[in-house]
């Protein structure tokens, strides 16, 4: 995985976390997306993300 401490606000890297029974997507602009139960919608958050930046 991708070192945290290695920002580029050019490149958006998400990833995602899991916050107790619930993931939530990250991406490195800061970006944070609503908790899911599930990390596969997660992850389309992610995408959505991605597309829409
Ligand atoms: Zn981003």
């Amino acid at each position: 995985m991708a070192q945290q401490d290695e920002f580029d606000p050019r490149d958006h890297r998400t990833t995602t976390t899991e916050q107790g029974r619930f993931c939530v997507a990250r991406c490195s602009c800061g970006w944070r997306g609503p908790a899911r139960r599930a990390r596969s919608l997660a992850r389309e958050d992610a995408e959505g993300h991605l597309a829409a930046g």
